[in-house]
Parts: C-alpha cells; sequence; structure tokens
C-alpha cells in the first residue's frame, strides 16, 4: 500500500467575501456557487455555439464556476442546493455525500467542486 489517505479536515480557510481569517464555528460557514455565474457560463457557451454554426471559429470554453467559502451571512442572497452548510461537510464522508447530493444537480457539473474539495482536503491524485 502506498502511503494511507490523509482524512483530516484542512480547517476553515479565510472568507472569500469579507477576508476574515480562522472561521472558528463550521455552522457560522457555507460553501456556495453563485447561480448569476452559472448563467453567465451557460450565455457564453450559447454564444460560442451559435457562432460554430455560422461557420466561426470557437474560442475556449467558459472556465468552471468557482464555489465560494466563507460566512454564511456575508453570502446572504444564495440558498441551498447552491448552498452547502459548513457542518455538512467537516468530515470526508460528509464530503463524500454532499458531492454525490450534488451530482443530481444539472449545473453540478459546470463548477470547479474539485478545487473547493482540494481547499479543505489533501485527496491524492492517485
Ligand atoms: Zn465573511
Amino acid at each position: 500500500m502506498s502511503g494511507d489517505l490523509d482524512t483530516t479536515f484542512g480547517g476553515w480557510r479565510a472568507c472569500d467575501a469579507c477576508g476574515e481569517a480562522g472561521l472558528r464555528d463550521p455552522s457560522e460557514g457555507a460553501l456556495s456557487v453563485a447561480i448569476d455565474q452559472l448563467e453567465e457560463r451557460r450565455a457564453e457557451l450559447r454564444t460560442q455555439e451559435e457562432a460554430e454554426r455560422g461557420g466561426e471559429q470557437a474560442g475556449p470554453l467558459p472556465g468552471l464556476v468557482p464555489w465560494d467559502w466563507g460566512h454564511r451571512d456575508c453570502f446572504p442572497d444564495r440558498q441551498p442546493p447552491y448552498l452547502i452548510e459548513g457542518e455538512r461537510m467537516d468530515t470526508l464522508p460528509e464530503m463524500m455525500a454532499r458531492t454525490l447530493q450534488l451530482l443530481d444537480e444539472d449545473w453540478f457539473l459546470e463548477t470547479a467542486w474539485e478545487d473547493a474539495v482540494r481547499r479543505f482536503y489533501s485527496i491524492p491524485f492517485e
């Protein structure tokens, strides 16, 4: 066996919105994605498809929509399923459970979930 998987929670990072470091209570935090960024990405994809149909060279695909981490209060307009409360992802099994739930959402694969998970857990690539 090549090394055990480190399942230790990496700790709460500074809030993406206000920059305040070190959230102590997971229930104060949340991971969330902006619906308008998802819509912008879709609009960009549609524009590219139309350009391609019109015989134009398509540009690079738009990047995945990042998940924002921070105080729940710093993202007041975000709601589940676009928001995951901190205490629902502070163990690796919980994070896996959230991943499986999110796979039911048709927008999930348009988000940079892998980056979000790797911010909290050091998961090896192989
Ligand atoms: Zn904040």
